[in-house]
Formats: structure tokens, sequence, C-alpha cells
């Protein structure tokens, strides 16, 4: 008995020393917590010591980590939840863009060339003036002349003679240049059927008297897009921080990049030697660089169990193209291209070879399928691998957008653990002009079904493909929860019965999207031990009005326990 209560008084000695000598460095309290925990759903205060969550429930517990040194931060009544997990993005080209014109929210063409006048009088003689982000669906009228409802480049030409322009669509797959551009490159209407000739995969698109009209789609891009010099060391520099940036501003303390090559890679090492990323990172190897693949086979993946600030550990492959430009692979024609199924970008045996090769050697395999061939194609070819290699038991490969699955293959990524890395507001930007390319059928039975494959038990992890829409995760979370434009249209949403719950959407940001990079053991939810990661939203985006939704504010991100940005009205 005497032991007993000595071993109790021991205990409570040592637990009373431990809370006195070990503080908590910070308590948040007095707001909404949401922690994605089943647990433990909603709690009044969380502490965080060295990086960690080391204590989440009611105040009264949780301060008794409080020591004279804790930092109580006052969450003022906001919300706070996981920090938000960008699951699918392009980390430099955010920022790149965030340095070039950045054309998403231009509305007409006419504003876009007065964009390229101002750039053509500021640059130097030949620089290169660069852009990303117009989408003629968003403006409000078509301009004249177009062709096939794309611009054509005389505009662009007159008001930038000596300074080649590379205008980049929205989606990634498309982009429009000026005349300069395309005599640096060679294109004109004597090159322009010998080109295409050579051209695998893509399109060089000419007006009827066959002169190019300044649109290159898919690999026809690279025609001018590799005349354009690469950026330097230090812009690329410059464009790192400014994605770091832009990340804290939105919220977001994860980010998944999406194709990366040895000079990415490079890049995130200096940074990471000069502190100055301040983002998990997790990035995926460019698939259509052998060498570099041949490389990490040999090395195998590097995770960051210390730190968990940069891990490579999957490859990033291209099944097709995207449905603006008519570059997804339909099984069925499409509806407004009689006969054109569009674009098979890597070949099926590639696919297939680098998913045995990446099951052999530990890599998780993404791959881009947007068109209901390109997503069986590419079920099929996991599925041969899978198959091929049964001692990787928990291989979580994935295909990014999974945009249009035909219905038959719906339950197959929940049958074969594939993750669906869906971007939400792609729906809500795409699916006004998608109908064109599907028809209603095609687009009610197989078009962004998040309901559907969550109901049939696969994981969505979301995002927002940034820089192809604005890497804000309040419109994608709207985009989840409503089906709507970002106008509000239409009243009920686009084929309602697919929307998320909020509580699904705010899993497929936080817990799934850490599960999508394998580490839903140390984040994507606010549970002691686990990193002390967090999202402050101005008002509360599980039970707020979703009239309301996209009023919401980022007030305050946190990484590792400490305040990487603020809000001014905070
Ligand atoms: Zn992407």
């Amino acid at each position: 008995m005497r032991n007993t209560i000595n071993l109790l008084f021991l205990t409570c000695a040592v637990i009373v020393s431990c809370t006195r000598h070990q503080p908590a460095d910070a308590i948040f309290f007095n707001g909404t917590i949401y922690t994605v925990d089943n647990q433990n759903p909603v709690v009044e205060a969380v502490a965080v010591k060295n990086g960690r969550i080391v204590s989440a429930g009611k105040l009264p517990m949780v301060k008794e980590m409080a020591g004279t040194s804790t930092q109580m931060i006052d969450l003022k009544g906001y919300t706070m939840t996981p920090g938000f997990i960008e699951s699918h993005g392009h980390f430099l080209g955010m920022g790149m863009n965030n340095l070039e014109l950045d054309l998403l929210s231009t509305t007409s063409y006419e504003e876009i060339i007065q964009m390229v006048k101002e750039a053509a009088h500021r640059a130097r003689p030949g620089e290169w003036i660069t852009g990303r982000g117009w989408h003629q669906s968003k403006w409000d009228s078509i301009p004249k002349p177009a062709f096939r409802g794309f611009p054509i480049h005389e505009k662009l030409s007159e008001v930038s003679p000596d300074n080649p322009v590379y205008l980049r669509h929205a989606s990634g797959h498309a982009g429009l240049a000026n005349a300069r551009a395309m005599s640096i490159a060679g294109v004109n209407q004597l090159s322009v059927e010998k080109l295409q000739h050579e051209v695998n995969g893509g399109e060089i698109i000419k007006d009827e008297y066959g002169n190019p009209t300044g649109v290159f789609t898919e690999n026809a891009e690279k025609l001018i897009s590799d005349k354009i010099p690469l950026p330097d060391e230090e812009k690329n520099y410059k464009a790192f921080l400014s994605a770091v940036n832009s990340c804290h501003a939105n919220g977001i303390t994860s980010f998944v990049d999406a194709g990366v090559d040895a000079r990415d890679i490079d890049l995130y090492r200096k940074a990471i030697a000069n502190g100055d990323l301040k983002v998990r990172l997790y990035v995926m190897l460019s698939g259509d660089e052998a060498d570099l693949l041949k490389e990490w086979y040999a090395k195998g993946p590097e995770i960051d169990t210390v730190n968990f600030m940069f891990t490579i550990r999957s490859i990033k492959l291209y099944a097709d193209g995207a449905l603006g430009s008519r570059g997804a692979w339909l099984l069925h024609e499409y509806s407004d291209r009689p006969g054109w199924y569009g674009n098979i970008v890597t070949p099926m045996d590639t696919i297939l070879s680098i998913s045995n090769e990446g099951l052999k050697n530990g890599f998780q395999v993404c791959t881009h399928a947007i068109g209901d061939r390109a997503n069986r194609e590419v079920l099929d070819n996991y599925e041969k691998a899978f198959a091929k290699h049964p001692e990787a038991t928990d291989p979580r490969f994935r295909i990014e957008h999974a945009q249009h699955i035909d219905p038959d293959d719906l339950g197959r990524f929940a049958q074969l653990k594939v993750i669906a890395a869906m971007q939400a507001i792609h729906m809500s930007s795409d699916r006004p002009w998608a109908i064109d390319r599907l028809g209603d059928e095609r687009i009610k039975e197989g078009a962004y079904m998040w309901q559907s494959l969550l109901n049939s038990g696969a994981v969505i992890v979301n995002g927002t493909d940034v820089p192809v829409e604005p890497i804000d995760p309040i419109a994608c979370f709207y985009a989840s929860v409503t089906r709507k434009t970002l106008k509000g249209v239409p009243e009920g949403g686009y084929e309602s019965e697919e929307r998320m719950t909020r509580d699904q959407a705010l899993r497929s940001y936080t817990l799934d999207g850490a599960y999508g990079t394998f580490e839903e053991n140390v984040k994507g939810s606010i549970k002691v031990g686990k990193l002390a990661d967090f999202t402050v939203f101005s008002q509360d985006i599980m039970k707020v009005d979703e009239s309301k939704l996209l009023d919401t504010e980022v007030m305050m991100t946190v990484l590792g326990g400490k305040e990487v940005f603020k809000n001014n009205n905070y």
C-alpha cells in the first residue's frame, strides 16, 4: 500500500514537474477548433511544443500546459482547422506566375492586348513577354477574329512587334504566340505542315487558309516554349520565395508539387540550406525525365521523417491532355468535334513500365488522366502492375484529376485503392463549357463524380492545380460543397447529388490530403503528437451560410507551431 502511495506521489510529482519545467510553447484558445479527429471533433484549445501538438481539448485541461514563457494565442472567435494541404499544384509555376503577366482574371481578349502593350513598353529589346492563365470561356465576348473559339495572334503581334510574346492557356495545355515568337520558332505558312508532322500529340492551329493562328496545343507548344530562354537561377529563386508567400497567405501549410526536374530539386535543396523552405513540400519526379528516374530508382525514395519538410517518393506521368483544348482522351468522340478523341501524351506501355519500376523501388505513381479513356487505361495499367508486384502492399498510386470516368470504372478506384486527386474548383470553372465537349449524358454520368467516388470507398485529395487556378482553398472548398460557379450559379449546383458534405471537403483538404502523401500519422488532424500546422479562418466554414462562404478570409497560418502569416485585419 505504502509503495502504491509512494508510486502515486512520485508519478504526480513527475507530471507536475514536467508541466512546470516544460511548459507549452504556445496555446491557441478562444475559437472554434475543428480537429478532423473523430474521437474529439471540436476542441476549445490546443497546446503546442517543439512544433508538435501536446494537448487538445477543453480549455482548463489544455491550460495545465501553460507556463510563464507560454505564448497565449487568442483566436478571437475565429475558426481553426488543421493546416490545409494543397494536394496538386505546381510550386515554381505558381511562383513564376506571380512574376509573369497574370491573366487568370482577365475577362476579354482586349484586356490581355492592353496588358501586353504595357509590358512591351517596359521590356528590353527582344525580351520575351510571357503570361499565363487566359481562358476564352471566361471572356465576355468571343474576340474578332477568332478561330475555333480561340483568338488569333494579329492584335497581339501589332502591340508587340519586336518582343516575342507567349501566353499560356489557364489549362496549361495550350498557348498563344505572336508573330515575333513564331518567327523565332520558324513557324510560318510554308513550314507549318512539316512541323505539324513532327509534333507528336498536339496541334498548330491553322485558319482556313493554312496560316498558323498563333495557338499551339499540347506537345506543339514546345515549338514555342523551347525557344523561351530558361529563367536564370536568381529569377527561379524569386519565384520560389513568392510561392512560399502565396501558400502562407492562403492558409496552405503543405504542398504537393506535381512534377519536378533535377534543377528544381537543386533549387529546393538550396532553399532548405538557406532556411527558406517554410512549406512542407512533397514532390513528384517528372516522369518524362528518364535519367532522373533512373537515378532515383537506384537511390530509392527520400522521406523526411525528422522535419517532414521535403519528401521525394513519387513520380508524375501524363496519360492525356486537358478537356478545354480537346486533349483529354475519350472513349467516344467529342460532342463538339466529331471524329476526335483527344491526345495520348505518354504511351501506355511506358505508364506500365514506370508503374512496375515504381512498385519495385518504393515510389508512388501519380498519373494525370482527364478523359474517360485515359482514366480506364491508367487503371488497367496500374492493375497489371499491382498484380505483378503483390509484395508492394500499400502503394497508394494516384490518378491526378480523374475528371471524367466511365460509370463502369468508378468502383475501380476503391477496389484498387487508387487515390483520386481531384480539384473541385475545376468543376466550378469548367462545367459551364465542359458540357459542350462531353454532352449531357456523359457529364451527368461521369464527370466530377465526388460523392459517387467517396461512397464507393475511394479517397479524394483536393487542391487547385495552381497556377491553373488560384491556390485559394476557400474557393475550392466552396466549389466542393456547392458545385456552383464562383458567381453562385446554378441554383442548387450542377449535379448536386455529387456535392461533398462540409466534413468530406474538410477531410479532402486535410487528413485525406495527408493520406495521399503517406503522412496521415503525422499531420492532417489536430491530435496529440501530430505536427502543429493550423489554418485560421475569419468565419466558421463548417456552418456559415453557403452564400457567405466565399467571404471567408485566411486570418492566420501556423506551421510547426510558428505563425507564418497573419492577416492585417486580425
Ligand atoms: Zn497539374
